[in-house]
């Protein structure tokens, strides 16, 4: 293949293996990352030449696994848009809203479905929450592949719509994604599928690295003080460090990197416990609930590798409750004109907490992941409704 991938390598032991054929996990059980030639990288583009480019994430192929463009599948993955705050300007918003089918899983399945069709895949299989469903179903139908999603009962009704009607074979099951990811493994060979699941395969993680890569890129090469992610699999956070150090060893960015820092919500919050405890893997979380479904993830398997990461950046994990991310996206709505997802609440509502208690400071440059587009989820009650106006003059200035 003309793409610039060396080898695969397990994240926990670091044994190689060839690319070019499909694979999930390492022998180890755990996750496998792509690595480059980056000496080849260096020599096939530099950023002039990026910046020539069409304004989507293919433009850093030769930092991705696509052999040629003519195998991509796509549905105009766009670079998404970074929205200061105005009452707080050094508080920066990555609208990742933006991306076709509403959420940043675009990235991480347009760049997965790619290749799993590339190397011979046929029938992919997924558990979801619900946007990681509706990135794959769209992408899948778009490559001709089958899709089989399986999400909890009480996914939002909105998501499971949309993943049946983008062509998707999709159930609801009576438990939480832990149960619908040990239905994908199971009948991975009876029924013929490749489990597309967060780190099970090696190619989503390289399509949410995109992130890290086109922040580096808007920002002129000059990334900020911290990071604010809402944390489930940690595919974002992961991809986003693996990109920083790419971008490093390219001699593409200098100085410190940003610390990365976790938000999950007070209902499913293993990675802070594990953080807290200064542990380097997660225990399972018991009774996982949270209105941010996106971050219900009572156990990750790339955990090391997320707590690997805010440990190297000096960054930290941080917990919310619903009811702060409620008043933070009804804050970042009514006040900023920007409507998030609850995750993306979640994540300025772990600003402000960091903030009070004195672990960042308000001179520092920060962005906040909003990671799905607000309209698919529940609006709080309307409280500023008003009747059709029968009388204008109470419009006058
Ligand atoms: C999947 C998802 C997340 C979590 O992303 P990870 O990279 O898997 O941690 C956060 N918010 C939304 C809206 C999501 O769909």
């Amino acid at each position: 293949m003309p793409s610039h991938v060396a080898y695969l390598e397990c994240g926990a032991t670091g044994t190689r293996y060839e690319p070019g054929r499909l694979m999930n996990l390492s022998e180890a059980g755990k996750p496998l990352l792509v690595r480059y030639d980056l000496d080849a990288v260096e020599q096939a583009v530099d950023k002039a030449t990026l910046a020539g480019r069409p304004r989507d994430m293919w433009r850093f192929r030769e930092l991705l696994p696509v052999p040629e463009p003519s195998d991509v599948v796509s549905l105009g993955e766009s670079v998404t848009p970074l929205v200061p705050l105005v009452a707080e300007p050094n508080v920066i918003v990555k609208d990742e809203g933006r991306l076709p089918t509403g959420s940043f899983k675009a990235r991480g399945l347009a760049m997965a479905v790619t290749m799993a069709r590339l190397l011979g895949a046929t029938r992919l299989a997924i558990p979801t929450n619900g946007n990681a469903g509706a990135a794959l179903a769209a992408y899948a139908t778009r490559a001709g592949l089958a899709s089989f999603v399986f999400c909890p009962a009480d996914t939002p009704e909105v998501n499971v719509r949309e993943i049946a009607m983008q062509g998707a074979e999709v159930w609801r099951v009576d438990g939480s994604i832990t149960d619908c990811a040990r239905i994908v493994t199971e009948g991975e060979e009876a029924m013929g599928w490749f489990d597309v699941a967060t780190l099970r395969e090696p190619y989503r993680l390289e399509g949410k690295k995109t992130m890290g890569l086109e922040l580096a890129e808007q920002l002129d090469w000059t990334l900020p003080d911290v990071i604010v992610y809402p944390t489930g699999g940690g595919t974002g956070l992961i991809g986003m460090w693996k990109a920083f150090q790419e971008l490093r060893e390219l001699g593409w960015i200098e100085g410190p990197l940003p610390r990365m820092v976790a938000v999950q919500a007070s209902g499913c919050a293993p990675i802070v416990r594990a953080w807290r405890e200064g542990a380097d893997h997660a225990e399972p979380w018991e009774n996982a609930h949270t209105i941010a479904s996106g971050i219900r993830v009572p156990a990750a398997i790339g955990d090391f590798l997320i707590l690997r990461a805010i440990r190297e950046s000096g960054g930290f994990a941080v917990d919310v409750d619903d009811e702060m991310i409620g008043s933070a996206r009804v804050h970042l709505a009514g006040t900023e004109g920007i409507l998030t997802s609850p995750e993306g609440a979640a994540t300025y509502a772990g600003y402000r907490a960091a903030l009070s208690k004195g672990v960042i400071s308000e001179e520092e440059r920060v962005v906040l992941f909003n990671c799905g587009n607000g309209l698919k989820y529940p609006m709080p009650p309307m409280d500023r409704v008003l009747e059709q106006p029968v009388d204008w003059s109470g419009f006058a200035a």
